[in-house]
């Protein structure tokens, strides 16, 4: 077995302690006779399985008590329309911050259901920054406000969270959550498609605020319904079980390593590096600009794009895996998540410095 440091934006690593932990447990968790895979999601020992995932999840952001989590399915991109049709309460307005590919998908997606004012937007500069909060204009009429903390294809990260107020404040943290602390009772929903950081794609995880569930505007359909979730523990219908099983192995993962502050720490660390490297030369290029700069993706460019095949394929040689951009941007991108070591960032380094030494 040889696996690769794997810089995939999603799905993307895992740690190997929890791939080896499902390994062991693969055929029998526990006494029960049966893979996770196999069990009734009604039953005891995948009621024990959730239980313990929701807690320590709870356990790592320190999510108040008024404040319920879903394990949902349809990935963010549901989220795009479970917002509205949830959050919009008998308005009609909404505000969204426009900062790249995720933004701009939202913000479709919630015009069918709204009138959509543009708080703010860095789509004249390109996308490479996070507006601060002084360009922005808040519509007093809007139900809530949404933004993107981190844009996956383009590297921008809100290094900051946002004030709106008493209006609910909405994002989607896809990219960025369990990367490091984050102060939950400042939002009213967060959500997130597990495949970054968090597990197996399948799984969507929705933190909302009690007072905003409940109010899901008429025709929407029942699985679009906060409130359906809320009321069955997310058991509705079937949950993803097995996706909802390796994201609580991945929550008690983070828990061992010290919890959030720790992977703020680790992950500060390797983008630093990374940035540090890419900054130090004349080869490699990131465009966006330095205090939004992504501590979870990392765009670059070579100087000649000419050299970005032979660049992927040396690259892949030497077991640094899926480093091609986003088709929209082209160049590069590592994905630096959690489960990625120090290590495979230091690799990427070396390489890159080696790959400059011989083509630059
Ligand atoms: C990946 C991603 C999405 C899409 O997630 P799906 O789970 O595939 O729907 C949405 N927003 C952001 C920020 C993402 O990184």
């Amino acid at each position: 077995m040889s696996r690769v440091y794997n810089f995939s934006a999603g799905p993307a690593m895992l740690p190997e302690a929890v791939l080896q932990r499902a390994r062991d447990e693969m055929m029998e968790w526990r006494d029960s006779g049966m893979s996770v895979m196999e069990m009734s999601h009604r039953g005891k020992a995948f009621g024990a399985i959730a239980e313990k995932a929701e807690a320590d999840l709870r356990r790592l952001l320190a999510i108040p008590d008024d404040y319920r989590v879903l394990f949902l399915q349809g990935g963010a991109s549901s989220q795009f329309a479970m917002v509205p049709l949830n959050l919009l309460r008998g308005r009609n307005r909404a505000d969204y911050v426009n900062t790249g590919a995720w933004s701009k998908k939202a913000i479709a997606e919630a015009r069918r259901y709204a009138e959509i004012n543009l708080a703010a937007s860095s789509e004249d500069d390109g996308f490479h920054r996070a507006p601060p909060q002084s360009e922005w204009s808040l519509d007093p009429e809007a139900a809530y406000v949404h933004y993107t903390p981190n844009e996956t294809i383009g590297g921008v990260e809100f290094h900051w969270i946002p004030d709106t107020g008493d209006v609910p404040l909405v994002a989607d943290m896809s990219s960025t959550i369990l990367s490091r602390p984050v102060d939950v009772s400042r939002f009213g929903v967060i959500y997130a498609g597990a495949q970054k950081n968090v597990g197996p794609a399948g799984l969507t995880l929705v933190i909302v605020r009690e007072d905003l569930i409940g109010h899901a505007r008429e025709g929407t359909p029942t699985m679009f319904d906060y409130a359906t979730h809320a009321k069955s523990g997310s058991m509705y219908n079937t949950p993803p079980t097995y996706a909802w099983y390796v994201a609580g192995l991945v929550f008690e993962w983070i828990l061992e390593q010290g919890g959030l502050e720790a992977m703020a720490r680790h992950n500060r660390t390797k983008a630093e590096r990374l940035y540090a490297a890419i900054d130090g030369s004349d080869f490699y290029h990131n465009p966006v600009e330095p205090a939004s700069r992504s501590w979870m993706n990392v765009p670059f460019t070579l100087a000649d794009p000419a050299l970005d095949a032979t660049f992927l394929q040396e690259a892949e040689a030497a077991g640094l895996s899926t480093l091609k951009g986003h088709r929209s941007v082209g160049g590069m991108r590592a994905s630096i998540y959690n489960a990625m070591p120090q290590a495979g960032v230091d690799a990427l380094i070396a390489f890159m410095q080696d790959f400059e030494r011989r083509h630059g």
